[in-house]
């Protein structure tokens, strides 16, 4: 019947071995769109994700393939982000599909993604169907890589298709491998409505869009619909399948992928992983996997210089019309003033948001060190999540505190390892184990403090490999740990704003650091100005900036006026990027600079 000739699908693969590029090629030969609108219409929608070459949003295509069989199918391809930031959005996706065809450059092989992708859709059951990439390169070692991947993934892969997405090389033995290795879906269409969301995203005209997969009964305009998480109901307006450009459709069945909208106002309301069921006769248990967003990292977001807290606030609300992850909340800060602690899914995250703030909404604003959650225990025995190092309870009210850890895994090229290893170790990382995944490279495990990543362990791990190594990490667990508060003082000033939650042994060296930084970025004044960094009561590093000898204008005493504007401008211009922090004025980067350790 009708749903076997239905496949659901997604792509995996690690960073740049093609899955946006291989995405393209399948709907070209596929789909209903014309050249000019492909275009238009790749599957990487945001600018940022093109320039970065990352998938953020997730897209889903319907495709249909006439087969060699002769029977025409539905593929519904499901697209994932790639980006640990995004693991449960990914696995959300995986979950709506019954296989996943795997990338790997022939040139590069398994890396640290390609693995943590495999073990995603092995966790949902899927059909794995490896392709092998970009076989236009001279440098290409197809048999190689098969050998690996048969070797490190534990599936067939001789049979796998050498393809070149580029080029558009073999892309129809994909569709092929896709027809004849993806199982049908077979879910009971008679059955009361059970639909899981993995993914959603906000229309100004039909409100938020949940992108649905059908696991058994079917839904129809004007259907009373319940989203089982948050309890909310609906009455459904459209629905229908996405070409990816959205067109309406009588009605979708189980088996189906497509979306439905329900004057829906936030997308809050339509949560990634929720189950839809029908209001008054709904299914008897929702699907298996859901999770609430849970931010990993925070940071204070402030308006600079000039630009308004109210225009902040709009614009964050904005980006979250679209980002049920991105949370935020008033704050104050003493030495920034009225601002917004904002939670994110992981560092690129976070600096996703910051882009779009100023190229979306031409705000420059101040971002404080970014922080991870700790948990802390009291001599009272209250526990309490603490995403501000400046709510840190006084230290003699505390009895414990923990961080979080995370396991991550690292591929590196053998020569690096010993770097690598020294990396970790100086980033409090524990070693779990270390496998060959051939003769040239090396898998390490390593359970490390998640504060000890986000400060550029990405960076310092690619210049320390020269490129080559690939990491992936996932949240592991709380563990104890001796951790301080370290205070940023200027002119004896403390600033709220640097402060930061450090481990003890690391409290001296990183205070040392960021002081010498702040000596560099904050341009002399006319006074001396000590700065400290102060653990407790306790000065663990100092440095001074020296004070102006002369007043800027004394040089033109006596000069002519044009002159004297023009060094008056040129000061007021310096000005702009300047935030009065007490009475020491302090450059914007001041605060990206104290992020960098390595
Ligand atoms: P993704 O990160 O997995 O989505 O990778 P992309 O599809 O964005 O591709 C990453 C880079 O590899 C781009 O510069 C592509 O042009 C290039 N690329 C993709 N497929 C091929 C291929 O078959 N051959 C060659 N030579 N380059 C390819
Ligand atoms: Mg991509």
């Amino acid at each position: 019947e009708r749903q076997k000739y239905i496949r659901n699908f997604s792509i995996i693969a690690h960073i740049d071995h093609g899955k946006s590029t291989l995405a393209d090629r399948l709907i070209e030969k596929t789909g209903l769109l014309t050249q000019r609108e492909m275009k238009e219409q790749i599957l990487d929608n945001m600018d940022l994700e093109r320039e970065r070459g990352i998938t953020i949003k997730l897209q889903t295509s319907r495709l249909i393939y006439k087969a060699q069989d002769g029977h025409e199918y539905i593929l519904n391809l499901i697209d994932t982000p790639g980006h640990v930031d995004f693991t449960y959005e990914v696995s959300r996706s995986l979950a709506a599909c019954e296989g996943a065809v795997l990338v790997v450059d022939a040139t590069q092989g398994v890396e640290a993604q390609t693995l943590a992708n495999v073990h995603l859709a092995d966790e949902q059951g899927l059909t794995i169907v490896p392709v092998l990439n970009k076989i236009d390169l001279p440098s290409s070692r197809p048999q190689e890589i098969i050998e690996e991947i048969e070797e490190v993934i534990g599936i067939l892969a001789e049979d796998a298709p050498q393809i070149s997405a580029k080029d558009g090389i073999n892309i129809e033995a994909v569709l092929e491998k896709i027809v004849s290795d993806v199982p049908a879906p077979d879910g009971d269409e008679t059955a009361p409505l059970k639909a899981l969301i993995f993914d959603s995203y906000y229309d100004s005209y039909k409100g938020a869009v949940a992108y649905v997969r059908l696991m058994e009964g079917s839904v129809k305009k004007g259907d009373r619909i319940k989203m089982m998480a948050l309890g909310k109901q609906f009455e459904v307006v459209e629905v229908g399948v996405s070409v990816p450009t959205p067109l309406a459709v009588p009605e979708l069945k189980a088996g189906d992928v497509g979306y439905i909208t329900a004057s829906i106002k936030n997308v809050k309301d339509c949560r990634v992983g929720d189950t839809i069921t029908f209001a008054n006769t709904p299914t008897e248990a929702a699907l298996p996997g859901y999770k609430k967003a849970t931010p990993m990292v925070y940071c204070g977001i402030y308006p600079a210089e000039g630009e308004s807290y109210d225009d902040v606030r709009d614009a964050l609300e904005k980006l979250q019309l679209n980002d049920a992850a991105l949370s935020f909340e008033p704050e104050t800060s003493v030495a920034l003033g009225f601002g917004f602690r904002c939670g994110f899914l992981g560092l690129l995250h976070l600096e996703i948001i910051e882009q779009r703030l100023d190229r979306e909404f031409d705000l420059d604003i101040i971002a404080t060190a970014p922080s991870v959650i700790y948990r802390v225990t009291k001599t009272d025995d209250e526990v309490s999540m603490i995403q501000n190092p400046s709510n840190l309870p006084p230290v003699t009210e505390i009895k414990m505190m923990e961080e979080p850890i995370v396991t991550a895994n690292i591929i590196v090229p053998n020569e690096y390892v010993g770097n690598i290893m020294e990396l970790c170790q100086n980033r409090r990382g524990e070693m779990v184990h270390m496998d060959y995944l051939d003769p040239k490279r090396v898998v390490l495990h390593y359970d490390l403090p998640l504060n000890e990543v986000i400060y550029d362990f990405f960076d310092a791990l690619k210049s320390k490999t020269r490129g080559y190594g690939s990491l992936d990490y996932e949240f592991k667990e709380y563990r104890e740990s001796d951790l301080v508060k370290m205070d940023i003082l200027l002119n004896k000033e403390m600033v709220d704003a640097f402060s930061m939650i450090v481990h003890r042994t690391k409290a001296d060296s990183r205070g040392r650091v960021i002081c010498e930084r702040l000596k560099e970025v904050i341009p002399r004044q006319m006074f001396v100005i000590p700065i400290q960094a102060a653990v407790g009561n306790k000065v663990i590093a100092r440095e001074t900036i020296s004070a102006l000898r002369k007043d800027v204008l004394a040089k033109c005493y006596g000069g002519d006026i044009s002159r004297k504007k023009k060094l008056l401008e040129k000061q007021k211009e310096g000005k702009k990027k300047m935030r009065q922090l007490g009475n020491v004025e302090v450059p914007q980067q001041a605060f990206l600079s104290v992020l960098k350790f390595d």
